[in-house]
């Protein structure tokens, strides 16, 4: 595939670039909460595949904060339903 072959030629943090821009269909950034925001795969494995990032940068996820974590799970939680369920979205 031609991102695997190519690499990323993106400076930086490419997460925490995605952070940076405005919301829209081009960074397919679906939710911000206060300490992690939803993301859409730009090369998804399976349908409705999304990843959830905390918004501080660390290398390894045991430097986050318990609060930070927590909010993962819960947005872990929500999009797990959302995706068996999309129409909770609207009731
Ligand atoms: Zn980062």
């Amino acid at each position: 595939m031609k991102f695997i072959k190519e690499g990323n030629k993106e400076k930086g943090c490419i997460l925490c670039n995605l952070l940076d821009q405005e919301d829209g269909v081009q960074n397919l950034i679906l939710h911000r909460a206060a300490h992690c925001y939803v993301v859409m795969n730009k090369y998804p494995y399976n349908t409705g595949h999304l990843m959830i990032v905390p918004k501080e940068h660390a290398a390894n996820m045991t430097d986050f904060s318990a609060e930070v974590m927590g909010e993962m799970m819960t947005l872990a939680q929500l999009y797990n339903l959302v995706i068996e369920s999309p129409a909770i979205l609207f009731k």
